[in-house]
């Protein structure tokens, strides 16, 4: 099937992209990938997207984009991604290059401009007691879901930047924070880290490792253990109602890796302003060399803010350049 525009994603950044490209009348299709409705879809309630001002359950604001799109032309196809070959303009030769795309390894999708909006996933410890709490009591976004925790008392799992944030934006809500760190030392900058210490609220626990959350139907407590394997080995319980992991992100970008330049820790790179897509290149961690047509938006390009909000302002964005590229050919 040959499309002008051909959208990965359906998270705020796929469907606000979808959106735009259909209200451009580029007839945009949508591969929707494993998580109908993208990363949002794992908490529990959205107060901060702007125009909701009693908060919406995310599965009802993801629909409301979606038909939003559809509204305007975008078609939906549900089936995941399995590989791409995005084509690098031959020099002296100004046609115009087509990017392949294969759902389900079968289904071969041609188009001239695709966006890239596949989003990242936070990383979970891989506990039992995680995943039947997930949105219970489990979160992986502190500026999403700490205002459900105001004035309770919640665990940060990590010792990173995104940790000692997430640590001290909850200390503003929360009655108590514990951080769960599971070496003797903070991996964070030590200005994040010395914001911590500082902090009456919150409590370090280094060296412990959790073992397992408790509680009747929601987090109430976690289990932890202390410097696992030594002689003081020992177990600790924590009264908790909220347990926040800050242990860092995958961006879902492995399909792109021989295609487009990734910064070290896979996400994708795009300059300044733009959202356009670079080649990789060998040998040089400069990427110099726009590849027409690729262009990428939300979490799969930035480690920084990861918020829906951002996410969707890049996917119009992503949309905007899309458009004029087209009408460039
Ligand atoms: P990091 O990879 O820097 O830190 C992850 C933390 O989680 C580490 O303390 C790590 O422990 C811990 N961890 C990882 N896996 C486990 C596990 N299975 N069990 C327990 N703990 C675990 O990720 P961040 O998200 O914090 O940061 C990503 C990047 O973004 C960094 O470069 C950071 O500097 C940057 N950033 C910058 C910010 C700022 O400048 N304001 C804000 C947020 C992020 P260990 O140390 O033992 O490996």
């Amino acid at each position: 099937m040959k499309v002008k525009c051909l959208i990965i994603g359906s998270g705020p950044a796929g469907y606000t992209a979808a959106i735009y490209a259909s209200r451009a009348n580029l007839a945009p299709v949508l591969i929707e990938g494993p998580q109908l409705g993208g990363q949002l879809t794992t908490t529990t309630e959205v107060e901060n997207f702007p125009g909701y001002p009693d908060g919406i359950d995310p599965f009802t604001m993801m629909d409301d984009m979606r038909r939003q799109a559809e509204r305007f032309g975008t078609t939906f196809v549900s089936g995941i991604v399995t590989k791409v070959e995005f084509a690098a303009p031959v020099t002296g030769n100004p046609s115009p290059v087509t990017h392949k795309v294969w759902v389900e390894d079968t289904d071969l999708y041609e188009a001239d401009a695709v966006i890239i909006a596949t989003g990242a996933s936070a990383k979970y410890l891989g506990i039992e007691s995680e995943r039947t709490y997930r949105g219970r009591g489990v979160s992986a976004c502190a500026t999403c879901d700490g205002f459900f925790y105001r004035k309770k008392t919640v665990a940060v799992v990590g010792g990173g930047d995104t940790a000692c944030e997430e640590a001290n934006y909850l200390a503003g809500l929360c009655e108590k924070v514990y951080m769960i760190v599971r070496k003797p030392y903070l991996r964070a900058s030590e200005i994040m880290q010395q914001r911590v210490l500082n902090n009456p609220k919150i409590e370090v626990l280094f060296e412990h490792n959790t073992l397992q959350l408790t509680g009747e139907g929601k987090v109430q407590g976690a289990d932890l253990i202390f410097r696992k394997g030594e002689p003081d080995e020992a177990i600790k319980h924590i009264a908790i109602d909220g347990f926040f992991l800050a242990i860092g992100h995958h961006p879902n970008t492995g399909l792109f890796r021989d295609f487009i330049a990734l910064d070290p820790e896979g996400y994708i790179i795009t300059e300044g302003h733009s959202t356009q897509c670079y080649q990789p290149v060998t040998g040089n961690p400069s990427p110099v060399t726009p590849l027409p047509g690729v262009f990428a938006a939300g979490d799969c390009a930035d480690p920084h803010y990861r918020q829906a909000v951002v996410a969707a302002g890049s996917g119009a964005k992503a949309a905007i350049e899309a458009d004029k590229y087209i009408k460039s050919l």
